[in-house]
C-alpha cells in the first residue's frame, strides 16, 4: 500500500517536472508580432545630424508650468521654427506646415499620392525641462550650448526631445532630397508644451479629429533599444504599446485641534498617518496575465537566464516569486501594477499646536489593469475603518486612465519591430508599459495604433541624463535615429493591413 502511495506520488512529481520543463523550453520561442523586409534607406550624414541637433539644444525652449511660454517669451519657438525652415529646405518644399491655432505646436503634412491610405502621424516634442539650478556646472558640456565632446551631443534635449524631433526632420530632409514621393501621407507633429501639459498636442489633435484624420500609425517617443537591459542583462528593444494613467487623491481628516498639552489618541495627524500606512501596505494588485507585460515576458523569454524563464513560463505555480521578485525594483513594481506615491502631507502649523486639519497627497500611476474608479474604491475600502477620513480628487482635480494597449498584430507593431531588431543587432522586440506620460496620449482620440519608440541604442548609464545631469546622445545614435525614421516611413509606405 504504502509502496504504491509512493510510486503515485513519484509519477505526480515527475509529471509535474515535465511540465515545469516543456513549458520553460518553449516559452517565447517565437517572437512577439510580425517582420517586414525593411526597406533601404537614403544616405544621412551623422555628423551634419549630430551638428543639427547641437544647434536645435541652443534654443532654450524650457517650460515649467502648464501655459508656458508665458506670452512675450515664445522667442526661443519662433526662433527655432525659423532654424527648421532654413536647416531643412527639401523636407520643407515637399511638406505644408502649419501652427495649431492657438499654441506654438507644428504640423507638417507630406501628402500622399493614395487617398486612400491612412496616414502615418510621427510625433515629438520642442520643449525641455529646466536644468536645476547649481547644477549646470556638473555638466561635460554647458546644457545649453549645443557642443560635441568626445561623439556625444550634449544638452538638455539631447535625448528627450530634440534628438528625435532632429532625427524626424533628417529623415524627412534626407526622402525629400532623394526625390521619395510618400503614397501614404506623412505627418509630423511637435508639441511645444510636452514636459507641462502637452496642450499643443491635445489641440493639434483635435484638429485632426476634426478634419476626419484616423492615422494607421502615431510613433512618439518613451522607449528605445537598451543594452543592458534590466530584465535580461542583454540587449533588447522596447517598443511602449501602452503608457500609464495618473490621478492624484487628497486625504483629509477634521478634527477639533487644541493644545498640545492635553492631546486626544488618534488626532487628525494620527489618523491621517494610518491611513497612509494601511495604503502602503496593501498596494494596488499586480496581473501579469494579459499584455503588455504579458507580452514583454513573453518576448523577454529566450534571452532569460533558465530559473527566471521557469518562473515566468509557469506562474501558475511561481506567480508569488515573480511578483514579489518584479515589486522589489521600483522601476519593476511601476511596471506590474498602480503604484502609490504619498507626496504633499501638511498638519499643524505650529509645534505645540494640534491640527484641525491634517492633509495627504497621494499620486498614483495608474497601471492598463486598472481605472481611476477602480484607485478610488481601492482607496475608500483599504481606509474604511478610519474615523473623519475624507477622500477627494487632489491636484487641479485632473486624473487619466491608462492609454488602451495597442496591438502587436499589424503591419505597424511589425516594422517598428523590424526597425528595432536591426538597431539592436537583432535583439528582442518587446512590447512595453510607459511608465511617465508622453504628447501620443492624446492621440488615442484618433487612432488605437499608438506606439512609443525612437530607433536608437541606449545604455541605462546614457538614460540617467534623461531629466537630469549630463544629458547626450551619441553621434553613432543621431545615425540610427535618421535612418530608422526613415525607414519606418517607408517601411509604412504600403497597403494598410
Ligand atoms: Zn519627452
Amino acid at each position: 500500500m504504502l509502496k504504491k502511495l509512493m510510486l503515485g506520488v513519484l509519477g505526480l512529481v515527475i509529471l509535474v517536472v515535465g511540465i515545469i520543463l516543456v513549458r520553460t523550453f518553449t516559452y517565447g520561442g517565437s517572437p512577439v508580432g510580425g517582420r517586414v523586409d525593411l526597406p533601404a534607406a537614403p544616405d544621412i550624414s551623422a555628423e551634419s545630424a549630430a551638428q543639427h541637433l547641437a544647434e536645435a539644444i541652443r534654443f532654450k525652449t524650457v517650460t515649467l508650468s502648464g501655459g508656458d511660454p508665458r506670452p512675450g517669451q515664445e522667442g526661443a519657438w519662433l526662433a527655432l521654427q525659423d532654424w527648421l525652415v532654413e536647416t531643412y529646405p527639401a523636407a520643407h518644399a515637399a511638406m505644408t506646415r502649419e501652427t495649431v491655432p492657438g499654441t506654438l505646436t507644428l504640423l507638417y503634412t507630406w501628402q500622399g499620392s493614395d487617398p486612400s491610405l491612412k496616414p502615418l502621424l510621427l510625433m515629438a516634442h520642442q520643449d525641455v525641462v529646466p536644468v536645476n539650478i547649481g547644477t549646470e556646472g556638473d555638466w561635460t558640456g554647458a546644457p545649453f550650448a549645443g557642443e560635441i565632446i568626445d561623439g556625444y551631443v550634449y544638452g538638455r534635449g539631447a535625448i528627450d526631445d530634440k534628438g528625435n524631433l532632429i532625427g524626424l526632420m533628417e529623415a524627412a530632409e534626407g526622402l525629400a532630397a532623394s526625390g521619395f514621393q510618400p503614397k501614404r501621407t506623412v505627418m509630423f507633429m511637435f508639441g511645444h508644451d510636452e514636459e507641462v501639459l502637452g496642450s499643443g498636442a491635445q489641440a493639434g489633435i483635435a484638429l485632426l479629429k476634426s478634419r476626419g484624420v484616423e492615422p494607421e500609425m502615431a510613433l512618439d517617443e518613451g522607449f528605445m533599444v537598451i543594452d543592458p537591459s534590466p530584465i535580461t542583462g542583454k540587449s533588447m528593444a522596447f517598443v511602449g504599446v501602452s503608457e500609464k494613467g495618473y490621478i492624484t487623491l487628497k486625504l483629509t481628516v477634521v478634527a477639533a485641534g487644541g493644545h498640545s498639552s492635553q492631546p486626544p489618541r488618534n488626532s487628525a495627524d494620527v489618523a491621517l498617518a494610518r491611513a497612509i500606512v494601511a495604503l502602503d501596505e496593501n498596494q494596488m494588485p499586480a496581473d501579469f496575465s494579459r499584455p503588455p507585460v504579458s507580452e514583454l515576458f513573453l518576448a523577454s523569454g529566450q534571452d532569460m537566464p533558465f530559473m527566471q524563464r521557469m518562473a515566468l513560463a509557469n506562474l501558475w505555480l511561481f506567480q508569488g516569486a515573480v511578483e514579489s521578485s518584479m515589486a522589489k525594483v521600483p522601476a519593476g513594481n511601476a511596471m506590474i501594477r498602480t503604484t502609490t506615491a504619498p507626496t504633499m502631507l501638511s498638519g499643524s502649523a505650529k509645534e505645540n499646536v494640534l491640527p484641525q486639519r491634517a492633509m495627504a497627497m497621494v499620486n498614483f500611476r495608474i497601471h492598463p489593469n486598472d481605472t481611476p474608479e477602480s484607485v478610488m474604491a481601492h482607496v475608500k475600502d483599504v481606509t474604511k475603518d478610519i474615523e473623519g477620513l475624507e477622500i477627494e480628487i487632489g491636484g487641479d482635480g485632473i486624473s487619466s486612465p491608462a492609454s488602451p494597449v495597442s496591438p502587436t498584430d499589424n503591419r505597424a507593431y511589425a516594422v517598428l519591430a523590424s526597425v528595432a531588431a536591426e538597431v539592436g543587432n537583432g535583439a528582442p522586440v518587446a512590447p512595453a508599459l510607459v511608465i511617465g506620460a508622453t504628447d501620443s496620449r492624446y492621440a488615442a482620440a484618433i487612432t488605437q495604433n499608438i506606439y512609443r519608440f525612437a530607433p536608437a541604442l541606449m545604455s541605462p548609464e546614457d538614460l540617467t541624463g534623461f531629466h537630469g545631469t549630463n544629458e547626450r546622445i551619441s553621434v553613432e545614435n543621431m545615425a540610427r535615429l535618421s535612418k530608422g525614421y526613415a525607414q519606418v516611413i517607408l517601411g509604412m509606405d504600403g497597403p494598410d493591413s
